[in-house]
């Protein structure tokens, strides 16, 4: 793909959306919050776009996944909802995927982002989503990719990226 000036606020707001139809294609009764946190000021950054929404799209289409499998266990007043913000912080900028799934244990956060690592069974993943993203945005984007969890409480997906393009 090619370097270009990149609306990641624009990306990020049309993927949740994108996502969260895709999930609803399937299962039109299923709903979820959707929360957009993004800076106004934040300008373009040097990305290389369709990589970048297909991390977005993984990370997005994962915690979609989470918050449904939450709310089949039929937990009383449970309100799935799924975020994206961004922000700049200092030559980078930070977007962050928010879900109120079910969370990831510290075990497993461990082992995510190795390729083939899924706890979905056959036909619903393929456990390539995060080691693909993850070297999109690392060896890619000369960014980083971390996970935060609390088990029971949600997860968030940390992407940064530097306003420039890398030399790599
Ligand atoms: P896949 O989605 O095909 O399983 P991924 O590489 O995208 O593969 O994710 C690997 C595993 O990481 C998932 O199977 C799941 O166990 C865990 N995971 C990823 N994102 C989340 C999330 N938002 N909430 C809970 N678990 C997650
Ligand atoms: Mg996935």
């Amino acid at each position: 793909g090619e370097w270009v000036p990149t609306d990641v606020n624009a990306l990020c707001g049309e993927y949740l959306r994108l996502a969260y139809q895709t999930l609803r294609a399937t299962d039109e009764t299923f709903k979820a919050e959707l929360k957009t946190d993004l800076e106004p000021g934040l300008g373009r950054v040097l990305a290389v776009p369709g990589d970048l929404g297909r991390v977005l799209l993984n990370l997005l289409g994962n915690a979609f996944y989470a918050v449904r499998q939450r709310q089949l266990t039929g937990e009383l007043g449970y309100q799935p909802t799924v975020g994206v913000a961004t922000k700049p912080v200092g030559q980078q900028v930070e977007i962050r995927v928010t879900d109120n799934g079910m969370g990831i244990s510290e075990d497993l956060q461990q082992k995510i982002f190795q390729p083939f690592f899924t706890t979905k069974p056959p036909g619903e993943g393929t456990g390539l989503g995060l080691s693909l993203s993850y070297n999109i945005v690392t060896q890619g984007h000369g960014g980083r990719l971390h996970v935060e969890s609390r088990p029971g409480q949600g997860s968030t997906f940390l992407i940064q990226l530097p306003l420039r393009k890398p030399v790599i």
